[in-house]
């Protein structure tokens, strides 16, 4: 299927005439082609959202809203058919495309399309001489960019607070996998979105992404992905002072305590270590375990493990797909072989899984690893792997699970598995993420401030955070009483 650009409310092909192919993870073969666009398309796609900037922004909040909640409900209703095309296009289980990614993805826009309408501003009374307050204005045309793990669902997190507080917006998807966001543009034009209000270019990142970044006319970027590449947007937008939230990677710390009920958690922390592959950046991909209860936790933790089903993502029954591309998967043997140079033993995994159904017998499959005996300084818990391999160290104190948490640059997510309510505060206060789970993971309240701290990213976005970034905040003072 050949792809194509939305820009004006119409499917176009990219200038160039180009296009890339694009490649099922599951299967190794080429099942698509996605226009490889560049700083032309970009510059059509500013010029339609620009245009329909007036009108979208002038509308009133509940007609807007219905836009939203149109999409929502068309998402809900093509629930099999997107969770079929993603799953196709990233090789994670279909079951978890079905389950988490497209449902969310359509909870984002009933989620911004609701809470536009119950927003409320700041007002700040000077005695009784002036009233200030806060007057809240969309920004113009956002450019959202996004990454290729939860492909719709981290696209629609950043376009509905966009679109819900009055922005037009071009958005960027990965090339990686850009199938539900060209379902997105058709579900726009089914339910009649003016043409401009969102346009979808898909390309490469340093082609499309970085001309997007640029354009003079879009003074606000949402992005979500590597650090390196959120460190060359935030300086190429910086020269221009644009406003930017930067949703980056992480190395994420889950800290198991000897009080936890192991029975009960290990299936979270194995769902925690790899889900999708270990391709979220919520993962917890570093596992400290206290040490009297070490040897059990790695134990059971091994065993469940090696139960996850490998399989054909299409299967309903797969549990661990395939990773999203043959040089993502050479990428994380490396970590492994890296694993091994460093002094670390491999628990399990480390392989091709065996005994795949025919039809994926070529696809980008790897066992989900565990391993141990590493150093908390080594690379391979310092850096982001961004796959199905976890490390698990002992730890003597609270102090020390703490320390070794929080040594690596990253700050995004992390985990606490306790049953002392009071260490969970203690814990929970002072470990350096943006988000922290006790006792679950991944639990998400749309209304809550979602991002990483440190190199895990810039900003945050979720709630009211979202629609506050999206919009400028003008202070307007009145004076009062002028006879007085
Ligand atoms: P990536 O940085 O390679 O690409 C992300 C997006 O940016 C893609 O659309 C890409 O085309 C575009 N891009 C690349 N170079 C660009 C440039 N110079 N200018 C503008 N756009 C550019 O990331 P990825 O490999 O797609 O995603 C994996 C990463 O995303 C991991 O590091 C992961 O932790 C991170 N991530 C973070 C979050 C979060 O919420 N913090 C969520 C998901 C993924």
């Amino acid at each position: 299927m050949k792809l194509a650009n939305y820009i004006g409310g119409k499917f176009v092909a990219p200038v160039s005439g180009k296009y890339m192919d694009n490649v099922e993870p599951a299967t190794g073969s080429v099942y698509g082609h996605i226009p490889l666009s560049e700083a032309a398309d970009i510059d059509q796609a500013v010029a339609a959202a620009s245009e329909a900037f007036p009108a979208w922004s002038n509308l009133g909040l509940e007609e807007r809203s219905r836009y939203l909640l149109a999409i929502a409900d068309k998402i809900h209703e093509r629930l099999d058919r997107l969770a079929e095309a993603e799953s196709k296009d990233t090789g994670k289980p279909v079951t978890l495309a079905r389950t988490v990614d497209i449902p969310r993805a359509s909870a984002n826009f009933r989620f911004f399309a609701t809470a536009i309408l119950h927003e409320e501003t700041e007002a700040h009374q000077t005695g009784n001489r002036a009233l200030n307050f806060t007057l809240r204005q969309p920004r113009g045309v956002a450019g959202c960019i996004s990454p290729w793990n939860l492909p719709l669902y981290l696209f629609t997190w950043k376009i509905a607070p966009a679109l819900a507080t009055g922005n037009t917006v071009v958005g960027k998807p990965s090339e990686v996998t850009p199938a539900t966001a060209f379902m997105l543009a058709e579900i726009c034009e089914e339910v009649g979105l003016p043409p401009g209000v969102l346009n979808i270019v898909h390309g490469r990142g340093a082609e499309a992404g970085a001309a997007l970044v640029a354009h003079p006319k879009v003074p606000v970027i949402s992005f979500t992905g590597g650090t390196q590449t959120g460190a060359a947007i935030g300086s190429e937008a910086a020269k221009q002072f644009k406003k930017v939230s930067l949703e980056l990677g992480g190395k994420n710390p889950t800290l198991v305590f000897s009080d936890a009920d192991l029975d009960r958690v290990i299936p979270d922390i194995v769902r925690s270590a790899f889900a999708n592959q270990g391709q979220i950046c919520l993962c917890g991909s570093r596992i400290l375990v206290e040490a009297s209860t070490f040897d059990a936790f790695r134990d059971a933790f091994v065993k469940a493990t090696q139960n996850l089903r490998s399989g054909d993502p299409s299967d309903a029954s797969t549990q661990q797909g395939a990773l999203v591309s043959q040089e993502h998967l050479e990428k994380v043997r490396g970590y492994i072989a890296l694993a091994k140079e460093e002094g670390g033993s491999i628990l399990c995994g480390g392989n091709t899984p065996e005994g795949l159904p025919d039809r994926v017998k070529n696809g980008y499959f790897l066992e989900p690893t565990v391993v141990s005996g590493l150093d908390a300084s080594c690379r391979v818990m310092q850096e982001e792997i961004f796959g199905p391999v976890v490390t698990l160290t002992p730890f003597h104190s609270e102090e020390e699970a703490l320390a070794i948490a929080n040594d690596v640059p990253y700050g995004l997510a992390s985990s606490v598995w306790t049953r002392d309510l009071d260490r969970a505060h203690r814990v929970a206060a002072k470990i350096q993420s943006g988000i922290v789970w006790v006792n679950c993971w991944m639990l998400r309240d749309l209304r809550t401030p979602f991002g990483g701290t440190k190199a895990s990213g810039v900003g945050r976005e979720g709630g009211r955070e979202a629609l506050r970034f999206f919009t400028e905040p003008k202070n307007v003072c009145i004076q009062m009483n002028p006879e007085s």
